[in-house]
């Protein structure tokens, strides 16, 4: 066991403090078991908590492509096109071990002009309302609808039996296609109406921290759940930073030299795209107290954690609400 690391003992004043102080931040929750229900036990325990981080690089190729209209471009012809790998991105590089960065660079001498395959370079497509599921080439022009308002007729009929022409086509009786004004062709979107794109590949890099997380075995707290000691302050036993780590050596401690192990085993996998650029293996050491409150017959049960002195408490004995969340506090006075 490590010596070094205690916490300074909690009293009980202290306890009840830090109790009252989280059951202040719950608008719903009784103070009266945290002020006046005894403390009929505590105990002192320490928790493990481990972590192996893998930071690693990701790189791979995205196309992009955008509208050609002319111009000179950087294609294969300016100079050989470099791997994805090849690529300097030092003045992108982040700190280490932070959580996630991405950048886009483009690779150069990758541009390629390319036929627009939505309109195969026409630049237009058949009109999708007037010429649906035609072939370019086959598109019908001066298709007309009837107008809707006046039903073909042309004018429109009124109570006192006059008519009047319909403004909706002005007496035409059919209309043009609204999407096309009844050429039968649409400009393309991919192109713009140019017929050819102007492809060209970005490499995308990637700085990821993968993190392993492990808990040491928490007799008489299994019931907390391991975020809680992640979160919570401890003393690092070992902070080791290597390409690849290894488990860490405590000569007086089988049973971290055992845990230590076991976080290295669960190194998250490295995608087959990425390499690994530097990993971080932390120990740290988190003293909990468990404390038990009772009154007549009933207890309950909750820890301090940390040297934040984190409280967490699942069963609190007085909670008048179950999420909707309405403050009948005053009824239990
Ligand atoms: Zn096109
Ligand atoms: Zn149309
Ligand atoms: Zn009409």
């Amino acid at each position: 066991m490590v010596e070094c690391t205690d916490r300074d003992a909690l009293d009980e004043v202290e306890i009840r403090q830090l109790l009252l102080d989280h059951v202040g931040h719950r608008c719903c929750w009784g103070s009266v078991p945290a002020r006046q229900w005894n403390i009929t036990s505590t105990e002192d325990f320490f928790v493990y908590v481990g972590s192996l981080e893998t930071f690693i690089e990701e790189r791979d190729i995205v196309t992009k492509k955008e509208p050609y209209e002319s111009g000179e471009i950087d294609g294969r012809d300016k100079g050989p096109v470099s791997g994805v790998w090849e690529l300097d991105v030092r003045s992108e590089f982040p700190l280490l071990f932070i959580p996630k960065k991405e950048v886009m660079v483009k690779i150069p001498h990758s541009e390629v002009i390319e036929k627009c395959s939505d309109c195969e370079r026409h630049g237009v497509k058949p009109c999708p309302f007037c010429n649906a599921g035609q072939a370019y080439g086959f598109y019908k022009a001066k298709q007309m609808t009837r107008c809707g308002t006046c039903l073909g007729r042309g004018l429109l009929a009124h109570q006192d039996g006059s008519d009047t022409v319909c403004g909706m086509c002005n007496g035409k009786g059919m209309l043009p296609c609204v999407a096309c004004g009844s050429r039968g062709y649409v400009t393309c979107n991919t192109c713009t109406g140019y017929g050819f794109l102007l492809a060209k590949s970005m490499a995308r890099v990637q700085w990821k921290t993968l993190t392993a997380r492990k808990v040491s075995a928490t007799r008489g707290a299994a019931s907390v759940p391991e975020e809680v000691f992640h979160r919570a302050k401890g003393v690092q036993l070992c902070n080791i930073q290597a390409y690849q780590c290894t488990p860490a050596f405590f000569a007086d401690s089988y049973p971290l030299n055992q845990f230590s192990s076991e976080v290295i085993a669960s190194r998250l996998p490295v995608p087959p795209s990425a390499r690994v650029i530097s990993e971080r293996h932390i120990i740290s050491v988190v003293p909990v107290t468990r404390v038990t409150m009772a009154h007549l017959k009933q207890s309950f049960s909750f820890y301090i954690v940390g040297y934040s002195r984190d409280v967490f408490i699942r069963d609190y004995p007085s909670k008048f609400c179950w999420g909707l969340c309405c403050c009948f506090e005053w009824m239990g006075k």
